[in-house]
């Protein structure tokens, strides 16, 4: 799989979390899943091994091994459990902002302790009314001397409640639209931050979903990130480089339920062979298996460009194009492998159900699949192919 074009230590990390995922975490997903807890124990797995430093530079207290190796490793670990995937994913969705924007002392101050995981980070831009339309929020901070106090609340907020750092997103001009926006860094025990409850859900139920409020709560003003009006751009080049997080997500719960329905298929025997022997069956494990790997060239191909230091339009489209592709393979796929395990499929016993359940989230959160089609249809509007002169024009 694509692994003539990783260097010898892409291929060992790999190996090495291929190795945790399966003999660790595997063995843990049905039960995270089933009692809805966030496990913690796959945090400290991740601290042990110091996974969470593949996601931030050595200068940070990380690993500085790149973007292509974290998404990699995101995908390794959703083939087993995509609840755990998330955790490394919501990492770096939530240290983002501080790293592309952050002061050196805010970076001094936070990074180090997220690179080892001791804290776990949250990203909070969505809101009750406003998640496509992120700049249509309502929380408002307002400047007093040495603090800003922030009124408001966010909703669906991955990491709620475990989290110690949480990137929020918020108007300090109501009036100025996206230029209105703000970036703070909240910690959990500012005064008047509160989760007020988790939201149950449909998967990923080990990875918390809350909502926040800030009843007055009061921030340094030393945690803005970046200058006063940039928040709204500050959060679009985050989710550039974290969809791509979320497509690592998708494409780990594809290839597991790929991987399960093959084994399975190649043991469950109708009308005198194995089911992987019948025409029907054999076409969807090749459609499935050649999906994968056309979504993971999108994926490892932003990985590169992020590695090659590639900013602006053309990280936006392939980002977006990742997240699009690999989300709606992971649900077409998903759906597809509990066909092929027939009435065992839809029992909760085996865990491709779990994975169907899993993956539906992929199709929305980080912008809804709707929202990419819109940023890859607005970049591809801007770009000039040189065909214009051989169009004719309509009458
Ligand atoms: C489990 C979970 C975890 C999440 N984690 C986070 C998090 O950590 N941080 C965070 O900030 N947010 C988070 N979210 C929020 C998520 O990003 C939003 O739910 C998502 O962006 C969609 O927003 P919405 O729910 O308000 O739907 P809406 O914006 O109301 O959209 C409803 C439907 O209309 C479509 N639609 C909307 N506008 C358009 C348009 N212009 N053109 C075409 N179709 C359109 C959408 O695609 C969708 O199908 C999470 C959500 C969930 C469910």
């Amino acid at each position: 799989m694509s692994d003539d074009f990783l260097t010898a230590e892409q291929r060992e990390i790999r190996e090495l979390v291929r190795t945790i995922a399966h003999e660790r975490i595997a063995p843990r997903a049905a039960e995270i899943d089933r009692s809805h807890e966030f496990p913690w124990d796959v945090v400290e797995l991740f601290r042990e091994h110091g996974i969470f430093g593949l996601y931030f530079a050595e200068r940070d207290g990380g690993t500085g091994t790149g973007a292509l190796l974290g998404l990699i490793v995101i995908e390794e670990v959703s083939k087993v459990c995509a609840s755990s995937g998330l955790i490394l994913a919501a990492q770096a969705l939530g240290s983002l902002a501080l790293e592309l924007a952050g002061t050196e002392e805010q970076k001094q101050r936070f990074l180090p302790r997220l690179a080892s995981g001791e804290w776990l980070a949250a990203y909070a831009l969505s809101e009750a009314g406003s998640g496509s339309d992120s700049a249509a929020m309502r929380t408002s901070a307002r400047r007093e001397g040495d603090t800003y106090v922030i009124d408001g609340g966010k909703r669906f907020i991955t990491n709620a409640g475990v989290a110690r750092l949480y990137t929020v997103f918020a108007k300090t001009a109501p009036d100025a639209g996206h230029s209105g926006i703000s970036a703070f860094l909240v910690e959990s025990d500012s005064p008047g931050f509160a989760v007020a409850r988790l939201e149950p859900k449909l998967g990923i139920a080990g990875s918390t979903t809350g909502e926040l409020v800030f009843d007055g709560c009061r921030v340094p003003a030393a945690n803005r990130v970046g200058e006063e009006g940039d928040g709204f751009r500050l959060a679009m080049r985050v989710l550039d480089r974290s969809r791509p997080g979320i497509a690592a997500q998708a494409l780990g719960i594809a290839q597991g339920a790929t991987d399960y329905a093959l084994e399975y298929a190649k043991t469950r025997v109708t009308m005198g062979k194995p089911i992987a022997e019948h025409q029907l069956v054999a076409a969807k494990l090749a459609d499935m298996e050649t999906s994968c790997e056309a979504a993971r060239g999108l994926l490892y191909r932003v990985g590169r460009l992020v590695d090659a230091g590639v900013d602006g339009p053309e990280l936006t489209k392939a980002s977006a194009q990742a997240k699009l592709v690999c989300s709606d393979v992971a649900m077409e796929i998903t759906t597809e492998a509990v066909q092929i395990l027939g009435g065992y499929g839809y029992m909760q016993e085996y865990p491709v159900e779990r994975m169907m359940r899993d993956a539906k989230i992929t199709q929305i959160y980080e912008g809804t699949n709707e929202i990419q089609r819109l940023v890859i249809a607005r970049e591809l509007l801007k770009e000039d192919r040189g065909s214009g002169s051989r169009v004719p024009r309509t009458p």
